[in-house]
C-alpha cells in the first residue's frame, strides 16, 4: 500500500488564507504588517529563498523589504542596520537570512535583534521560551511542521516521535514542539549508534539531516507518519529529501514530499509570525 501524500503546498495554500484574513484585519485599521529581510552576499540558494519569501508577503499583502548586503560587510554596519531596523515603526519582523559569511559572528547578529521582531525564533530569549513551553515566535521550519501534522490529524499526545537531526533551526525546536504536545521524543544524530533501532520505534519520523536519502524503507516502521524536512540538490539536478521517498511510501501511512512538502510550510509560518508581531506591536490580540 502507498502512503498518503501530506501536500505541504495544498496547506500552505489553505493556511495562507487564515493569516491574509488576520493581515486583513489589521489594515482595516491602517496597520500594515511589515517584513525586513537581510540578505549578506550571494549564495544562490540564499537569494532564491530570499525571493520566495518576499513573494509570499506580497501574496497575503504585507509590506515586505530586502536588505541586500555585499559579501563584504563589515559586522559593524550590519548591526548598525538591525538597530535601525528595531526602531522602525513600519518594521515588525526581522529575518536576517543563514549562513552569514565567516567573518561576521552569526550569534551576535541574532541577538541583536529586538525579540519582539525576531520572527525566526533565534533570539535567546526566545529559545528559552519555547524551551520552558512560553513559546513566542516558533522556529518556521518546525512551526511549519507542527502544522501540517495538525491539519493532517496526526494523533501527537504519546506517540513516538523521532527526529533525526538536532540543529537549533530544526532539530531541537522541532523536538520542543512535539515534547510540548506530549510526544514521547527521541533525537539521533550523526553519533547515535544503531539508528535504525530508534527510527523503526517512531510512530512520527522527522528528518533533518541534509543527507539525500539517507532514510530507507529499512528504517521505518509499518504505517509511520514521515516528515522529511530535508532539501538537497543532486549533481543531476534533481531535488530530493533526506528520505528515499519511493521505496519509503510503501512502508508510511502518510509522507511529505520533496519539493512539495515542508519548504511551502516554513515560508507561510514566516507570514504567520510576522502578522502576529504586528498584532502584539498593534495591541489587536485576535
Ligand atoms: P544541519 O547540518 O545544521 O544539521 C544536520 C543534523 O543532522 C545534525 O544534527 C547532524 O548530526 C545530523 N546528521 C547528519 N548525518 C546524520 C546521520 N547519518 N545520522 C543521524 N543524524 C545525522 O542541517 P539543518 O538542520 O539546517 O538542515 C537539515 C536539512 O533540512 C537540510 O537538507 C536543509 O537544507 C533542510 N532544511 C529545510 C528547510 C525547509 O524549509 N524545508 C528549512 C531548514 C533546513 P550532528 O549534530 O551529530 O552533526
Amino acid at each position: 500500500m502507498s502512503a498518503v501524500i501530506i501536500d505541504g503546498k495544498a496547506i500552505s495554500v489553505a493556511v495562507r488564507k487564515e493569516w491574509k484574513e488576520r493581515a486583513d484585519r489589521l489594515k482595516a485599521k491602517n496597520i500594515l504588517p511589515g517584513l525586513a529581510v537581510i540578505i549578506v552576499g550571494d549564495n544562490p540558494a540564499s537569494k532564491l529563498y530570499v525571493s520566495n519569501k518576499i513573494k509570499a508577503c506580497h501574496e497575503v499583502g504585507l509590506h515586505s523589504e530586502v536588505h541586500d548586503l555585499p559579501e563584504d560587510i563589515s559586522e559593524k554596519m550590519l548591526l548598525k542596520l538591525i538597530d535601525q531596523l528595531n526602531e522602525e515603526k513600519k518594521i515588525n519582523g526581522i529575518l536576517v537570512q543563514l549562513p552569514l559569511p565567516k567573518h561576521i559572528d552569526e550569534n551576535r547578529i541574532l541577538e541583536t535583534i529586538k525579540m519582539d521582531k525576531d520572527v525566526d525564533g533565534f533570539h535567546l530569549y526566545n529559545v528559552g521560551a519555547l524551551m520552558t513551553g512560553n513559546t513566542v515566535f516558533p522556529p518556521c521550519t518546525p512551526f511549519g511542521v507542527m502544522r501540517m501534522l495538525e491539519y493532517s490529524k496526526v494523533p501527537i499526545a504519546g506517540q513516538n516521535a523521532v527526529i533525526v537531526g538536532r540543529s537549533n533551526i530544526v532539530g531541537k525546536p522541532m523536538a520542543m514542539l512535539l515534547l510540548q504536545k506530549d510526544a514521547t521524543v527521541t533525537i539521533c544524530t550523526s553519533k547515535t549508534k544503531d539508528l535504525i533501532q530508534h527510527t523503526k520505534q517512531a510512530d512520527i519520523l522527522v528528518v533533518a539531516t541534509g543527507r539525500p536519502e539517507m532514510i530507507k524503507a529499512e528504517h521505518v516502521k509499518q504505517g509511520a507518519i514521515v516528515v522529511d524536512v530535508g532539501i538537497n540538490r543532486l549533481d543531476d539536478g534533481r531535488l530530493v529529501g533526506d528520505v528515499a521517498f519511493e521505496e519509503v511510501s510503501k512502508v508510511a501511512s502518510q509522507i511529505t514530499p520533496v519539493p512539495g512538502g515542508v519548504g511551502p510550510m516554513t515560508i507561510t509560518m514566516l507570514v504567520a509570525n510576522t502578522v502576529m508581531a504586528a498584532e502584539r506591536h498593534s495591541g489587536n490580540l485576535p
